[in-house]
């Protein structure tokens, strides 16, 4: 069952698309097989891949919020987030095919309520109807320019909400902070100092606070390391967050592609049992 608010937004979504036909859906077609060549150019897709995925026909455009995970990736501890080993190899064997060892949390992650309370639900139990919701992207990125520490606060959303419309019910709340950019370079990445303190924006705990009491939000996303600011050493924003039984994700990609209150967010997480997170392919319906 989809949760209250999404439904909605789903709703009107697909009615909104419902109107393109004729020209204008031949124009999205086209639009879809010119991006679905581009990437083929780059990915080496097999040629079936340059029609349009079906999902396209109904939705305008489809944004990929995941980084491409590899041992390379910052990580909150500074080891590799995922190890491959070849197990099978194509010219060998006949076919190719990988052990994975991964951590849970790196890369583009979910933290589940268990990450951070005794009982709390695992990754395995959260609902499917609650990993699709509408997104509200808050743009920080002013702000977390004059300082990485930046934490967004209850006024930035509340200046979204003056600009857009009240948060939609059970909706994910993202911060927007530039530091997608940086994945790149772990040093500003992580901004770790030579006393080992990270430097990053985050979500201030009086944020998550009045977000659990005045709003209906079942996920907080940020484009950072972690829901806290860098500096923090009592992670007060994942205690007051996921111990609510609401989720949580991390080191989100392309935010800024989006308009900031309109998309629908797909959250792919994996069903491992007893999971305390784990790594998803965030997709943005806009
Ligand atoms: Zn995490």
């Amino acid at each position: 069952m989809c949760v209250p608010g999404c439904q909605e937004a789903l709703h009107a979504n697909l009615s909104r698309r419902r109107f393109f036909t004729g020209a204008a859906a031949a124009s999205f077609a086209a639009t879809a097989i010119v991006e679905a060549e581009a990437q083929t150019k780059t990915a080496k897709k097999p040629a079936a891949a340059t029609k349009a995925p079906v999902g396209q026909s109904y939705f305008k455009g489809v944004v990929d919020l995941t980084h491409t995970m590899s041992p390379e990736f910052p990580t909150f501890f500074g080891v590799p987030g995922i190890e491959l080993q070849k197990q099978y190899d194509f010219k060998k064997d006949g076919f190719n095919l990988n052990w994975w060892k991964l951590l849970e949390h790196a890369g583009t992650h979910l933290d589940a309520p268990i990450h951070f309370s005794e009982a709390g639900v695992t990754a395995d139990a959260i609902v499917a109807g609650e990993l699709v919701v509408p997104l509200a992207v808050i743009d920080v990125r002013k702000q977390a320019e004059k300082n990485p520490d930046y934490l967004m606060g209850i006024e930035d959303v509340l200046t979204w909400e003056k600009r857009f419309k009240k948060l939609p019910a059970s909706c994910c709340v993202a911060m927007l902070s530039g530091w997608g950019g940086h994945v790149g370079d772990a040093a500003k990445f992580t901004g770790k100092d030579a006393s080992g303190t990270f430097h990053f924006p985050g979500v201030a705990p009086e944020l998550a606070e009045w977000l659990l009491k005045e709003r209906s939000v079942l996920g907080l996303a940020v484009d950072t390391l972690s829901l806290d600011h860098g500096p923090s050493k009592d992670f007060k924003t994942h205690h007051i967050w996921l111990p609510a039984g609401r989720w949580g994700l991390e080191n989100v990609a392309n935010l800024e592609k989006l308009s900031p209150s309109e998309a629908i967010l797909v959250v792919g997480l994996p069903k491992i049992k007893g999971s305390t997170g784990g790594p998803v392919r965030l997709i943005a319906l806009v």
